[in-house]
């Protein structure tokens, strides 16, 4: 037997701790309670061993196994171990973040008495209670009590026995030690799907005499087959017109007329009953989908690990190639996991889903309440589910048998985690493919630069799309030159005469028009023209947002005029006088989202104005209820922040106006263009997609600039060509790997000094394969009340990276940096 295990635990710690095992081996993948640092901790058993630790340090012993099965599979441990030196995280934070919820794993257990537990209750029996045992007579009654409960020799479930005998759980535990009972696990694993009760005729009994309400309910069950939900039963408006009593249901129980059984809730998503209705992605394939849907296919058929980058421009049905992807999986007897942005998962999408699926289908996104997602969940571990569409978190859902991973707009940000373990769920879902010998497409109308090399190198198969469904034309985009508008009109107007002219001209052709004003809030900046400062976030070095109270028909409830911080959500009042000079001449600049609401209202009083941003969608209702107003024409005139851009398929559209796009170019970070090319990319695409030919307007301040004028073409090609040069030129991903290291604390002083002590050994070390830029204040240099210094390092090879980032680490230690001080961040997708 093992006498060791070592188990990684949620610390930032890049090790894992070795214990002693206690009784019972645990395996691999078992989670367990062990001591660590005075607390109790739950931890993650990666290996067992019988190697004595020579460092001369106190073992301790594990304290308890939760799981007598491993928690994650060999394929999700391997998957974590991948993610933990990939993205130098601490393997017990890596795992903590794949584990399934509490809710999910929760166990039933059951007692049976054993050979050696009848015998003590029959001695007991004749002798009286034992005078050896060291237990007060009280818990010695309770123990015969407990073995009285079993004798039939039946499984009890621990809740019953327990409130049968008043059994606390140390004393059935004692029991177990001393053999009197076992203990077993109800089930492989909890089911956590609701159960619901059901009525069932007792076959073959014998019918006594029986009164009216008796003879009714013995009716209705048997004309719906013998079973029927004790729900459905109070609901039948035959009983009801009889008014029978829900007791009389409890007599033909006792009876042995009818017995009540537990039976698994019918499946249900988010209230969407199953209808068989025909799904909106059932189309025959055109020539271009059927060859993307070819290759995938044959990658599957063909077997082995496959990756692939679908380039598909907006609205050439990227959709239902997926859909039909999906179905081959489930042809061939596997399971297929399709991943979504953040905002990808609307009801619509899963009614689609569901429509196409049926009850093969789980939904994981975080709207789930634990129970749901326990449930999903589970479904999904058996078996049951073989069809998985959710959001970043469930590139780990444990899938049976996985033949297909499908990455949605893989593009999108939303997909990388922003705390630890900060891994990217496209990157790691090509991992997790190439674990499992399955294919992997990456979908997007504007492909990351990344994975747009991967495509280059071959290291990705790359399949394209490159015409709209239907044969449908791209937008014309034209842009709009606000440096002349202004020169003409000698006004700062939010929107740009011709914006105003095409806008009026669609809503009377009884079109529908977007217009993208990229910031929520009124007015982004709160300036003082006295002494020229910004009124910044109290625990932030970033301005506040003036946001206006809401009047009128909003249903939701709003705070007042407040500024608003929009990374740490502080607030506070308006204030008169600048809070630094007390000057009364405060300049609100910048206008956002609803300003430009409220302009619009202005120009178009008659329209039917619609505002989607994160102040009217809060949650997954909201969008729906927003794009349900846009599908029927309820709304005909849409403003918003980027969620607008994101993949929404409304055929009204012909008109997208774009404002203020350009504003991020000026960011100090190496993707803003490649951001800004994405969002005019994806926002114009939602222009056309119905049988009327779409336009798109961008009032831009830098119309030359290569990333507006190569989205103005709808050149991806061109725009790529022209980045990676720049990348290549300032050794930018994908032209090199980058990390970007934070050293973050509450004290100015201290962390300035960390960064100091950390800049010099990187001078001392001469890195030769690494090119190091900093220590810098971060360009968010403070954050939530932390201080922030920032490195680049970017290296030609991976591996020299991490081996950088390991040395650091050591060094940090040696020089009592504390490891939660320093954020890694490998890949870095924002570094602000
Ligand atoms: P993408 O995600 O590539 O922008 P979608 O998958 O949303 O495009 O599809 C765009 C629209 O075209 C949707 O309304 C979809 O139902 C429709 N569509 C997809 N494939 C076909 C097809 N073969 N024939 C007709 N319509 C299609
Ligand atoms: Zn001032
Ligand atoms: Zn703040």
């Amino acid at each position: 037997m093992p006498a060791y295990c070592d188990v990684a635990l949620p610390v930032p710690l890049d090790r894992a701790f070795t214990y002693a095992v206690n009784g019972v081996v645990p395996a691999v993948g078992a989670r367990v309670l062990v001591p660590f640092s005075g607390q109790r901790l739950m931890g993650v058993v990666v290996r067992v061993h019988d190697e004595q630790p020579t460092d001369g340090i106190e073992i301790k012993p594990v304290q308890q196994v939760l799981d007598e099965a491993p928690l994650l599979s060999d394929e999700l441990m391997r998957l974590a171990a991948w993610i933990a030196q990939y993205y130098v995280a601490p393997l017990g934070e890596v795992l903590r973040g794949m584990m399934p919820l509490a809710a999910e794993v929760r166990r039933q257990f059951a007692y049976r008495i054993s050979e050696a537990g009848r015998r003590v209750l029959y001695e007991g029996a004749a002798k009286g209670a034992s005078r050896r045992s060291r237990l007060p007579a009280e818990d010695q009654n309770r123990e015969y009590a407990v073995l009285n409960y079993l004798e039939d020799g039946k499984a009890a479930k621990a809740s019953a026995l327990r409130s049968a005998t008043q059994a606390r759980k140390a004393l059935l535990d004692g029991m177990v030690r001393k053999k009197w009972l076992a203990r077993e696990a109800l089930a492989e694993e909890r089911d956590a799907r609701r159960t619901e009760r059901v009525a069932v005729l007792v076959p073959d009994a014998r019918i006594p005499k029986l009164n009216e309400n008796q003879t009714a309910i013995l009716a209705e069950i048997a004309a719906a087959g013998g079973r029927l939900r004790v729900t459905a039963l109070s609901q039948s408006a035959a009983l009801r017109e009889l008014s029978v009593p829900a007791s009389t249901l409890a007599t033909l129980v006792k009876r042995g007329l009818v017995a009540i059984e537990d039976a698994p809730e019918d499946f249900r998503l988010g209230g969407l009953p199953a209808n068989g209705k025909k799904h909106a992605h059932e189309h025959v394939l055109n020539e271009a989908q059927m060859e993307a849907l070819g290759s995938i296919a044959a990658a599957m058929a063909q077997g082995g690990f496959k990756p692939m980058l679908l380039y598909g421009i907006t609205g050439s049905g990227k959709t239902s190639v997926y859909f039909a992807a999906m179905q081959r999986a489930l042809d061939a007897g596997k399971s297929a996991l399709l991943l979504v942005p953040e905002i990808g998962l609307t009801p619509a999408m899963a009614g689609q889903m569901f429509a196409a699926f049926g009850a093969n289908v789980a939904m994981l996104h975080s709207g789930l309440t634990p129970d749901e997602r326990a449930e999903q969940w589970h479904r999904i571990r058996r078996g049951e589910a073989r069809i998985v569409v959710g959001t970043r978190s469930a590139v780990f859902a444990p899938m049976v048998n996985l033949g297909l991973i499908l990455v949605d707009e893989e593009h999108d940000s939303s997909y990388k985690q922003e705390e630890t373990p900060r891994y990217h769920g496209r990157d790691v879902a090509v991992m997790r493919a190439k674990f499992n010998d399955a294919v992997v497409v990456l979908g997007s109308a504007t492909p990351s630069l990344e994975s747009w090399a991967n495509s280059e190198k071959g290291r990705y198969l790359r399949i394209e799309m490159l015409t709209r469904v239907m044969d449908r034309p791209l937008p014309t985009v034209e842009l709009v030159d606000m440096r002349t508008e202004f020169k003409e009109t000698g006004r700062e107007d939010i929107f740009s005469r011709p914006l105003v002219e095409e806008t009026q001209a669609t809503l009377d052709r009884a079109e529908q028009v977007i217009i993208l004003l990229n910031r929520r809030g009124y007015s982004f900046t709160v300036l003082c023209r006295s002494c020229g400062e910004k009124i910044e976030c109290e625990n932030c070095a970033i301005a506040m947002t003036y946001h206006k109270p809401v009047i009128g028909t909003d249903l939701h409830a709003h705070p007042g005029d407040r500024l608003e911080c929009h990374y740490c959500g502080f607030r506070r009042s308006v204030p008169k006088i600048c809070p630094k000079c007390q000057s009364e001449h405060l300049y609100y600049l910048g206008a956002g989202s609803q300003q430009g609401e409220e302009r619009l209202q202005e120009l178009f009083p008659n329209a039917r104005i619609g505002r989607m941003d994160r102040d009217t969608v809060r949650g997954r209702s909201d969008m729906e209820r927003l794009l349900t107003r846009l599908h029927s024409g309820e709304i005909n005139l849409l403003v918003g922040t980027q969620m607008i851009a994101k993949g929404h398929d409304i055929h009204g559209v012909t008109l997208v106006g774009v404002v203020g796009a350009d504003f991020a170019l000026g960011l100090p970070d190496f993707r803003a263009a490649e951001r800004v090319f994405q969002l005019l990319t994806q926002v114009s695409g939602r222009a056309g997609r119905g049988d009327l030919p779409g336009r798109v307007l961008v009032q831009t301040y830098h119309p030359e600039h290569y990333a507006i004028q190569r989205a103005a073409a709808h050149d991806y090609a061109g725009f790529v060509a022209k980045e990676l040069e720049y990348r290549r030129w300032m050794h930018y991903p994908p032209a090199s790997v980058l990390a970007n290291v934070i050293v973050q604390g509450d004290s100015l002083q201290q962390t300035a000094a960390w960064a100091h002590t950390l800049g010099r050994w990187f001078a001392a070390a001469r890195l030769n394969n690494v090119r190091v830029l900093g220590p810098a204040a971060a360009p968010i240099a403070r954050l939530k009340r932390i201080y922030r210094f920032h490195f680049v390092l970017k290296a030609e090879r991976r591996d020299v990276l991490g081996h950088t980032l390991r040395a650091l680490l050591a060094h940090a230690q040696s020089d009592e940096i504390p490891r939660r001080n320093l954020i890694l961040d490998v890949d870095a997708v924002h570094l602000m």
